[in-house]
């Protein structure tokens, strides 16, 4: 049993990543599990400063108290491990572009993804091979419309129908659904607790776990962080990262108490340690709102 957290590597880890890296510390370590990290390097691997960032991150998590159980998972490593997940799902090549499917598809749902519209699960062996002549295709799952229903620790039942979705990007690397469910499962994650911009996409993971022969885990989606008109906190909204805080004169212990603070675990100005907030934690009064910082 083991909780994970999942950065990807594009830049330090800002208040919000950090505040749900705390809760699910928390909440994985107040129910016996393991606590995991994994990289998500799949976008980043051209990147130089990708390993210096993803470094960077693990200090900062160390710093604040937050103990990983090794090893430390890169999803640029495990090519193969999506290869043969990929072969044993019933998939189809997709040659449209992003602006095709936008025509072609209904309105995005609020978090602005669009469901596939099934355009190329239609096409004739002529136009596929027309397209495949110009364009190298993503492959997709075959999901027939199913239905698929999550429980989250907070949200309750989250109920919604799979779209026959990416697995294999055009440019062959893996999307981030299959990443996801596959490493997930490859590392026993049984409660998967991150940020709630991803809780709509958890009924299609789920339902990917169970085409590859897993359980799906438990569900829990932190509200986010925003920024003081209500956008969700980003680097460019000042001092958001531990340096940007240490350059302020405050430590990773006072940037703890802050956010236990923003989860109701402390008074301000009291002096916390992750392990203390840990005999604190009760998931049921995790505040439901987003967290508004500055
Ligand atoms: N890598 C994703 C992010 O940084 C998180 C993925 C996940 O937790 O499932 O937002």
């Amino acid at each position: 049993m083991a909780g994970r957290f999942a950065p990807s590597p594009t830049s330090d880890l800002h208040l919000g990543n950090l505040r749900t890296a705390l809760v699910a510390w928390l909440l994985a370590r107040s129910t016996g599990r393991a606590f995991r990290l994994r990289i998500e390097d799949l976008d980043t691997q051209r990147v130089r400063a990708a390993g210096e960032v993803a470094e960077r991150q693990q200090r900062d998590l160390a710093a604040l108290g937050l103990d990983i159980d090794p090893p430390v998972v890169w999803q640029s490593r495990r090519t193969s491990a999506y290869a043969e997940a990929v072969s044993a799902l019933d998939t189809y090549p997709c040659y449209c572009t992003r602006r095709e499917i936008a025509e072609a598809a209904s309105a995005p749902h609020g978090d602005g993804y669009r469901p596939y519209p099934g355009t190329c699960l239609r096409l004739s062996a002529s136009h596929r091979a027309e397209r495949e002549a110009t364009r190298a295709p993503a492959l997709r799952v075959r999901a027939g419309g199913a239905n698929s229903t999550v429980v989250d620790l907070w949200a309750g039942q989250v109920s919604g129908v799979v779209d026959d979705f990416v697995v294999v990007r055009n440019d062959g690397v893996a999307a981030y659904n299959l990443a996801v469910v596959v490493d997930d499962l490859a590392m026993g994650i049984d409660q998967v607790c991150r940020g709630d911009d991803l809780l709509s996409s958890s009924p299609r993971q789920a339902w990917l776990a169970r085409q590859l022969g897993g359980e799906p885990p438990l569900y829990a989606h932190v509200p986010l962080a925003v920024n003081a008109r209500g956008d969700r906190l980003a680097k460019r909204d000042g001092a958001v990262t531990l340096a940007d805080q240490a350059a302020l004169g405050l430590g990773p212990r006072a940037v703890l108490g802050l956010l236990a603070v923003s989860l109701d675990l402390a008074d301000p100005g009291e002096q916390v340690t992750a392990a203390g907030l840990q005999q604190r934690f009760d998931p049921a009064l995790l505040p439901r709102e987003p967290w508004v910082v500055g």
